[in-house]
């Protein structure tokens, strides 16, 4: 399958992509990991893209494109991919389209998890995240809470809160998103191939992604 995953912070993008990874070989890419990887592998675009962030700039959309063009054409793609978080506003989405005509590549659809945003801060703001960044285990103080003193039951750690996941973090990025992501929607209904799920399972939303991309 070759799709794009819209949604909210917190809506589910990530593990939704990981289930479909699994079910037909595509893989997921996301611009965070597509730039650190050509940093790693030192690729020119790679050492142009670091320079940037040395200097805690952001990367240019013309050279994440670049980046992008050349991570579709590498061989596990074949199989397909799954862009999770990506394209994030409207000119990346056109440049995304000029880029997929160009290589020859077209999209079976656009997936767009509607979670509302009550859900989304109640997921977001019970994670706790364990401090120890060789073990970074995470919990949710309803569901899988750490111990009672709030500490990592792998490593004994303080389990945290973090500072993008309070609710004043959230609600910012929630506007951000629905102010510049969100317009995404209705560009993609326009080229015909929105599918939007409103469910809050991720087994139900990748059974109607399934159903949607092989019908
Ligand atoms: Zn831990």
């Amino acid at each position: 399958m070759r799709i794009v995953l819209l949604g909210a912070p917190g809506a589910g993008k990530g593990t939704v992509a990981k289930m479909l990874t699994d079910f037909d070989g595509s893989v997921q890419i996301s611009t965070g990991d597509i730039l650190r990887n050509a940093v790693k592998a030192k690729t020119k675009l790679g050492l142009e893209a670091q320079g940037y962030m040395e200097r805690g700039e952001l990367v240019p959309d013309k050279l994440i494109m670049d980046i992008m063009e050349a991570r579709l054409q590498e061989p596990d793609c074949a199989k397909g991919f799954i862009l999770d978080g990506f394209p994030r506003t409207i000119p990346q989405a056109e440049d995304l389209k000029v880029l997929l005509a160009k290589i020859g590549i077209k999209l079976d659809a656009v997936i767009n998890l509607d979670v509302p945003k009550d859900v989304i801060l109640d997921r977001l703001t019970t994670r706790r995240t364990c401090s120890n960044p060789d073990c970074q285990e995470i919990y949710n103080i309803k569901s899988k809470p750490p111990s009672p003193e709030g500490k990592c039951l792998k490593c004994g750690s303080p389990a945290v809160q973090r500072a993008d996941e309070t609710v004043e973090a959230i609600t910012q990025r929630l506007e951000t998103y629905n102010e510049k992501t969100a317009p995404l929607a209705a560009f993609y209904e326009k080229e015909g191939l929105l599918k939007t799920i409103a469910s809050l399972s991720s087994e139900e939303i990748v059974a109607q992604v399934k159903a949607s991309i092989t019908k």
